[in-house]
């Protein structure tokens, strides 16, 4: 048996292999952005501009619906999908307790007030059952998040949605390309938006976000909205009147040309990825106590993010957070770069549990009760007893490295003794 790297053995994975670049830049990619600084056309609505548009008819036709519109990030994308569906203030929002901050950030931008529902425990999406429960008079739509690129259950959410009139956009930030019931998401809800950030599985050169839909009329609300209200007809001058409520929330066109350049490989990587996955999830399968993330048979994963959940089974008498911190001061020090994905759940970040928003006690004075703390189980329990890997398995070679991960859970898996020494309280 080696020693392990936290006593002084040598480590599971070399350090060379360690570091993964995301995204991938190639020749092609540069390409892209030298042709939009060379064409002098360097906003969205400047003359002669093609590249958004370009993009958007690609990634339209990539989701299967008939519009999408580029804005300038992922969280506005969410924002201007709400506002553009009719959510304003004092409207209730609901969103999973266990996502990324922009989530709940974007029913406040419309201030509107997130109401967090909890998750489930496999699937780590919205558990409909608990988002039945919380819907009030006062909801007016569902954020769907599909975490980590998994499609969340949207036709128990969608027939919920349809029962009590709510709007459902979909945050497809982490799942590019994942299809439940073989459609895209992004497709399923009254509108997607998609994160095209430098982290994100299609990536740009910065930040970037797609707004997706069938509605023609939403797509032109969320169109007009980017650009300060106005309605730009390409090819006439440009009039400056400001016809509905908008924002600066432009996408430029050096994102969209890098990402459309990322796009033409985008199906090759997707498929490398999946099958390095796959090899590294089958090795991890056979150690006891460790729950590695399933794919219902309906659908595909996107896998942006990889999240292990450990239990009882790994190490008799262990407590979760002690587990977890064990397990994390052990694979870190072998080279796997395991963290948290969420801290806490977005009930509990302070933005939300102390209610700060826009002054005066806006738009939280006219929500109900605060939840109680311990309100959603299921996501304090996932957050307690998980680990996440990130970003260096998204590059099509990982494969070797990943291969190196599991030998570093294995190795772990054999000193167990250890685990048991750290996390089981004498
Ligand atoms: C990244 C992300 C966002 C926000 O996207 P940005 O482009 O960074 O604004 C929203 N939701 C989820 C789940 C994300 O992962």
């Amino acid at each position: 048996m080696s020693r392990l790297a936290v006593f002084g053995g040598t480590a599971a994975v070399p350090r060379p292999l360690r570091s993964v670049p995301w995204p991938v830049v190639t020749d092609a990619d540069r390409a892209a952005v030298s042709r939009v600084l060379d064409s002098g056309a360097l906003v969205c609505n400047a003359d002669g501009e093609t590249e958004i548009a370009e993009l958007e008819r690609r990634w339209a036709r990539r989701v299967e619906v008939g519009h999408c519109v580029g804005v300038a990030n992922g969280t506005i994308a969410i924002a201007l999908a709400l506002a553009g569906l009719g959510v304003g203030p004092g409207d209730e929002v609901i969103v999973p307790a266990l996502s990324f901050a922009a989530s709940g950030l974007a029913a406040l931008h419309q201030m509107a007030v997130p109401v967090f529902a909890d998750i489930d425990p496999v699937t780590f999406n919205l558990d409909p059952a608990d988002v039945e429960r919380r819907i009030t008079p006062r909801t007016a739509a569902i954020v769907v998040v599909h975490l980590h690129g998994l499609p969340a259950d949207m036709d128990a959410l969608m027939a919920l949605a349809r029962r009590h009139g709510l709007a459902v956009v979909e945050d497809a930030a982490q799942a590019h390309g994942a299809t439940l019931g073989g459609r895209p998401v992004g497709g399923l809800g009254h509108a997607g938006a998609f994160s095209i950030q430098v982290t994100k599985n299609l990536p740009t050169c910065g930040e970037g976000g797609l707004v997706t839909t069938d509605d023609a009329a939403l797509a032109r609300r969320v169109r007009l909205a980017r650009q300060f209200g106005e309605d730009i007809e390409p090819g006439t001058p440009r009039d400056y009147l400001c016809e509905s409520f908008g924002w600066n929330a432009k996408l430029n066109p050096v994102q969209a040309a890098f990402a459309g350049s990322q796009l033409d490989r985008f199906d090759d990587y997707e498929k490398q990825r999946q099958a390095n996955i796959e090899a590294f999830l089958q090795r991890l399968r056979e150690l006891p106590g460790i729950r590695v993330p399933g794919v219902p048979a309906d659908r595909t994963h996107a896998w942006h993010v990889l999240r292990f959940r450990f239990d009882a089974a790994a190490v008799p008498g262990a407590e979760p957070v002690a587990l977890r911190e064990a397990l994390r001061r052990l694979l870190r020090a072998e080279g796997v770069p395991v963290g948290q994905y969420q801290r806490r759940s977005l009930a509990e970040q302070p933005v939300f549990r102390d209610r700060l928003g826009f002054g005066g006690g806006q738009p939280w004075s006219s929500a109900g009760e605060p939840p109680e703390p311990g309100s959603h189980p299921v996501t304090d329990a996932v957050i307690a007893d998980s680990l996440v890997l990130a970003r260096n398995h998204l590059h099509p070679d990982s494969g070797p490295l990943l291969q190196r991960y599991a030998d570093a859970f294995e190795k772990v898996w054999e000193h167990r003794d250890v685990l048991r020494a750290m996390a089981v309280r004498p």
